[in-house]
């Protein structure tokens, strides 16, 4: 008796699978499979979890935690393609280094629930049979409804009203069978890139660069492509997708700031005959699943997305591009805390293929591995056909007599003046959207605050309303100061777009106006609508944040001014001065991007900050030169390692607590040395206190695993959250 459920039990544990989940789980759970044959490590299984059930990955083969006997079986394995070892091993990768569950790294890689649950997606009606059953009465009105259904299934009210018929109509039609439920598709097709169309033809310069990117196509490799602003790095990567096409693989394309593709996806169809597939948070549920799905069946052949499109399920990827590779948007700052880039880099040697970072200005991490010799390099030194870099003129703001509230300098002021009468567009950035940064009572001086984080309520006269640019918190402006309680005593201080936009339009009535920023054009269709616009010249003066930084092409554009040069220098941010030259230099290269020469003027007053200084010199290899030596001496990256600790709980007292015995607990062996803890710069963020520690280490050190082994040193406290930031960007 006794033998033979041993046998059993052996029998059992031979059909058992680990599963991992797409939750916030450490480790695949065991499964059994009743019968059939065993699914692949990588099929996609439901499987029961509790009450409810969950799609799951098939993860290797049981771990044996759980007695064969006591396993639960999988309920089906979906007809879908197994998710590739290489996938799997990013997946496994990524949790390790980011200190990530990584059931919550394959949510990112599945990021779709509903692509597996039928229910999810909206359901409508198409036609099932060529003619209704004998015997039905067939009306006019239900004639004009099988007039208009087709196979593809359409909405209930948008096919009632397309046939001026009551939704009962096509219902009481579906119980003859003549028409059926079925999923709404999105629409979308997946065409394959034609990559023999051809594109522009390429100068001699960008064909040497597209060539040796096309030599590297087999196998591991990184380059860097670094090409002046308005050089034609993005024709040049195109022919690496060429080449990746003609091999019959899959490309992808990572971009900072997927709103604002409109102009890269008309040159992608230009090139290519389609548009490529396109992955972001903008899509609809429908389109979401449906890409996700060809592009783990490989119809889809391009992505171009978000940082989150690097997890997509490419059974057979050939290439990555991460365009703008300098970008700290590729930095995920909750949840999964990932630099895209940096894993864009490991998926590549994982999958065995060649990654190409794009920038006119590199990342010092990058130019570092350049100058190691780890990654390659082809640099496209001159500007397409002949356009020149602009000229940066730096006005000194020290000298200027401001009215007060203007932000203009005279420099500036005329300069626009000048562009608007020759008939060209301008460009003015400022890296604070609202109205104004600060809203302070003017009897006594009292600051609104977000009431969930420990930062001033920014004001945006275009909705009205105070608003947290950290919690999303609003509110409208008291009538009355809650301190004091002078009546509309609230005056706004410094300068923001908005506000800008008024100084424009009083030095300028003439002038068309636009205010583009994360606000204004959120969307990929507002983006698109706003490009269309300044290309149709509709506009005179674009007024912005970052997001008009990045990689618009504008031929009538000519003028940059950059409002205040200063802004993002303040602050103790290890990449402080880095950033800043990136997103200065990449504005500045808006300008005179065709024939008309371009200028660029800088407000500043410090001009003789190096960053100003190296931004007018033209002169990034120094600045970079300089900033190296700078992190060098710091011991900081990329000579040094860093991952930050952020201890965040509602409770001030237990934060404090945690805090400290991580600091008691911290690491002390040769070459790694801890900061803090520290109240966090945004003490208190979505009503949590937060409290900071700091780990540098030397490069041999293992700093993911370092961090594990402290963390498992201090006992969890309910309430209260410890995050790891494997190499920070962020030290708010
Ligand atoms: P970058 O990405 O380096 O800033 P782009 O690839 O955006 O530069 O190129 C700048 C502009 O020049 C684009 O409008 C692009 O279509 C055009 N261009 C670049 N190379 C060529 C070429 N060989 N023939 C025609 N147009 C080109
Ligand atoms: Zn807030």
């Amino acid at each position: 008796m006794a033998a033979s459920l041993e046998g059993e039990g052996r029998a059992a544990a031979s059909r058992g699978i680990a599963v991992l989940l797409p939750l916030p789980l450490e480790r695949p759970y065991d499964y059994r499979v009743a019968d059939g044959a065993l699914p692949p490590p990588g099929a996609l299984v439901r499987v029961p979890l509790g009450k409810r059930d969950v799609v799951g990955v098939v993860w290797g083969p049981a771990t044996g935690e759980v007695a064969a006997e006591r396993l639960r079986d999988v309920i089906e394995v979906l007809p879908l393609p197994p998710l590739t070892a290489e996938l799997r091993a990013l997946v496994d990768w990524t949790a390790r280094y980011t200190l990530s569950p990584a059931g919550a790294v394959l949510r990112m890689a599945l990021s779709v629930p509903s692509a597996f649950d039928a229910p999810k997606v909206p359901l409508g009606y198409r036609r099932a049979a060529l003619s209704p059953p004998a015997g039905t009465k067939l009306t006019p009105a239900r004639e004009r409804v099988l007039a208009i259904a087709s196979s593809r299934a359409m909405p209930l009210g948008e096919l009632a009203t397309a046939a001026q018929v009551t939704p009962s109509v096509v219902t009481a039609l579906a119980k003859t069978g003549v028409l059926e439920r079925a999923p709404v598709a999105s629409g979308a097709v997946f065409a394959a890139p034609d990559w023999r169309k051809g594109g522009v033809r390429l100068t001699s310069d960008q064909r040497t660069a597209a060539d040796s990117l096309i030599a590297s196509a087999n196998g591991f490799s990184v380059t860097l492509l670094d090409g002046v602003t308005g050089s034609g790095k993005t024709e040049v990567y195109f022919e690496a997708i060429a080449a990746a096409l003609a091999a019959d693989k899959q490309a992808v394309v990572l971009l900072p700031e997927i709103a604002l593709t409109a102009q890269w996806l008309a040159r992608f169809q230009a090139r290519f005959g389609v548009a490529p597939a396109e992955w972001h948070s903008d899509l609809g549920t429908a389109l979401r699943r449906e890409t996700w799905r060809a592009v783990a069946g490989g119809q889809a052949r391009v992505v171009v997305g978000a940082r989150s499109a690097l997890f997509l399920p490419f059974p057979n990827l050939g290439l990555i591009v991460v365009d703008e590779e300098h970008d700290s948007s590729f930095k995920q700052e909750d949840g999964v805390i990932y630099n895209a880039r940096d894993m864009a880099v490991v998926r590549g040697r994982l999958a065995q293929i060649p990654v190409v970072l794009a920038s006119a200005t590199p990342s010092l991490e990058t130019v570092i591995n350049v100058e190691r010799g780890r990654y390659k390099r082809i640099v496209l030194p001159e500007r397409f056909a002949g356009a020149k870099q602009p000229a940066v003129t730096i006005a000194d703001m020290r000298m200027e007599k401001l009215p007060r509230q203007n932000f203009l300098g005279s420099a500036l002021r005329s300069a626009l003046g000048e562009n608007l009468a020759a008939g060209e567009q301008s460009m003015l950035f400022l890296n604070r959207r609202g109205y104004a940064p600060l809203t302070l009572c003017r009897s006594c001086g009292h600051r609104i605050e977000c009431r969930n984080c420990s930062t001033w309520l920014v004001e945006h006269r275009l909705v009205g309303r105070l608003m947290c640019h950290h919690c999303g918190h609003s509110e409208g402006l008291p009538i009355a100061c809650p301190v004091c309680g002078a009546a509309e005593s609230f005056a706004a201080c410094g300068p923001g777009v908005e506000r800008l936009e008024e100084e424009v339009a009083a030095l300028l009535p003439a002038a068309r106006l636009a205010v583009v920023t994360s606000d204004t054009v959120g969307s990929p269709a507002a983006a698109a609508e706003f490009v269309r616009q300044v290309t149709e010249h509709e506009i005179d003066v674009l007024i912005g944040t970052q997001i008009v930084a990045k990689g618009h092409h504008f031929p009538l554009l000519t003028l940059v001014g950059i409002v205040d040069a200063d802004l993002g220098l303040a602050g103790g941010d290890l990449r402080a001065a880095e950033r800043t030259f990136q997103v200065l230099h990449q504005v500045a290269g808006r300008a005179g991007r065709e024939q008309r020469p371009g200028r660029v003027i800088v407000q500043s007053y410090m001009p003789e900050h190096p960053v100003i200084a190296a931004l007018a010199a033209n002169d990034r290899d120094r600045f970079m030169a300089e900033e190296a030596k700078d992190r060098a001496e710091r011991g900081m990256p990329p000579y040094g390692r860093l991952a930050a600790l952020i201890v965040s709980g509602p409770d001030h007292a237990m934060v404090d607590n945690m805090a400290s015995a991580l600091a008691r607990t911290a690491p002390r062996d040769e070459g790694i040395e801890v900061w803090g803890p520290a109240e966090a710069p945004l003490r208190l963020l979505r009503g949590r206190h937060r409290r900071r520690l700091l780990l540098t280490a030397s490069r041999d050190i293992d700093v993911p695993e370092t961090m594990r082994s402290w963390i498992a040193r201090v006992p969890q406290m309910s309430g209260v959250r410890v995050q790891v930031d494997i190499d920070p960007y962020s030290f708010l």
